[in-house]
């Protein structure tokens, strides 16, 4: 599980600053099941720490990407998001307002590439389903989600 506590010891640990916006970020990313992109990231953090500056979070979380203690995800094209869950699990993405909701449990027992037909070794896996969220109709809606799966390497 991500703590600032944590992530200041992997800061320690690879001979890192640690400064006070950087706390503040950690903070933010502390417990956070949101999936925020960093300018969400951003715009929460600055409500606390007024004048940190973009560079500083976006650098922070790319920093804490490099240390895996964070995970990038793509759920939509040009469009990236950071998890402080780095336990395997996955996601629903609602394809009307974009909430992103972790899904733990379930049976995923069946994904598999195919066997020896691809130049790659998957690590690990997540898999993202698109639908609709009940705030925007989908507990009503019958229309069915449609399933992605995404691969992802793993900082072993
Ligand atoms: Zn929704
Ligand atoms: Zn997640």
């Amino acid at each position: 599980m991500f703590t600032a506590e944590h992530a200041i010891r992997r800061y320690r640990e690879t001979r890192r600053k640690i400064t006070p916006q950087r706390i503040a970020v950690f903070r933010a990313l502390e417990g956070n099941t949101s999936h925020p992109s960093a300018e969400d990231l951003f715009e929460s953090v600055a409500r606390s720490v007024p004048g940190i500056s973009r560079a500083t979070v976006y650098n922070t979380l790319e920093t804490l990407r490099e240390l895996g203690e964070v995970r990038e995800y793509h759920f939509q094209a040009d469009f990236r998001q950071f998890d402080p869950n780095t336990a395997p699990h996955h996601h629903c993405l609602c394809t009307d307002c974009g909430r992103v909701h972790d899904v733990h449990g379930g049976d995923f027992g069946t994904v598999r590439l195919p066997a020896g037909r691809l130049p790659f070794r998957a690590d690990s896996f997540s898999v993202t389903f698109y639908g609709h969220c009940d705030r925007c109709g989908g507990a009503k809606s019958s229309r069915r989600g449609r399933v992605a799966a995404h691969s992802h390497s793993s900082h072993m």
